[in-house]
């Protein structure tokens, strides 16, 4: 029998708001059509888990409770996922797991929770409003209609290294001053968007081709 793609959901039962389980459930769907099993880990907290044995990596929302004590757990990892990330392998991480990919992310009750920093992003807290509602941005994957709930503002540190994910055309995004939603460094992407993102089907489609072409490397077959 052929091999599945294997997906690791970075910690399900903990990072998955507004169901944003449902990108995973999409991917299944679109990698099922092209003829392939598919087989996902839930790595929660203390499992062992080991980047290079998937072929894709998701890590969805949480709140500030969830996202606490996750980060604690997930300084485990960032070996496996900077080897991963770097390697140009396919990761998708949604509101609290992007946050989680950069250096920090300062809640509205002051802490800041320390994030893995791999991606020169941070996240910062202003009062002032808490970014909620549909959004629409642009991609190369085509639009993409989403939703939003979000305190965190994020910002870029090194420009030049990540690019946005989609120019905004409603909503709010990475912040309320830069016009961009999510972002973008290799393959690994980062997005506010849930709905969860992956309904989209240019950019689901998009991330399943690239899924494909990772196992195919990993299973030493040619693509
Ligand atoms: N707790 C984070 C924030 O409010 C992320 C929320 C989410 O993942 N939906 O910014």
């Amino acid at each position: 029998m052929a091999e599945p793609i294997t997906i690791a959901y970075l910690y399900e039962d903990l990072m998955n708001t507004y169901g944003d389980s449902g990108d995973v459930k999409i991917l299944r769907y679109w990698l099922n059509q092209k003829g392939f099993d598919v087989r996902v880990d839930n790595i929660s907290l203390d499992a062992p888990f080991n980047a290079e044995d998937y072929d894709f990596v998701f890590f969805g929302g949480g709140q500030d409770y969830e996202q606490t004590v996750v980060a604690r757990d997930l300084k485990r990892h960032k070996q496996t996922l900077t080897d991963y990330i770097e390697a140009g392998k396919p990761m998708l991480a949604i509101c609290g797991g992007y946050q989680l990919l950069g250096a920090y992310y300062e809640t509205s009750s002051g802490t800041s929770i320390p994030g893995l920093g791999i991606l020169p992003l941070h996240t910062v807290f202003k009062a002032d409003a808490r970014m909620i509602g549909d959004t629409e941005f642009v991609t190369d994957f085509g639009t993409v209609k989403a939703f939003e709930n979000h305190s965190g503002r994020t910002y870029f540190d090194d420009p030049e290294k990540l690019h946005p994910l989609g120019k905004m055309v409603q909503g709010y995004g990475n912040n309320p001053e830069d016009g961009v939603e999510g972002m973008r460094y290799k393959n690994t992407f980062g997005s506010y968007a849930h709905g969860p993102i992956l309904k989209n089907a240019g950019i689901a489609k998009g991330i399943a081709d690239l899924i494909v072409k990772n196992h195919q490397s990993r299973i030493g077959q040619p693509a």
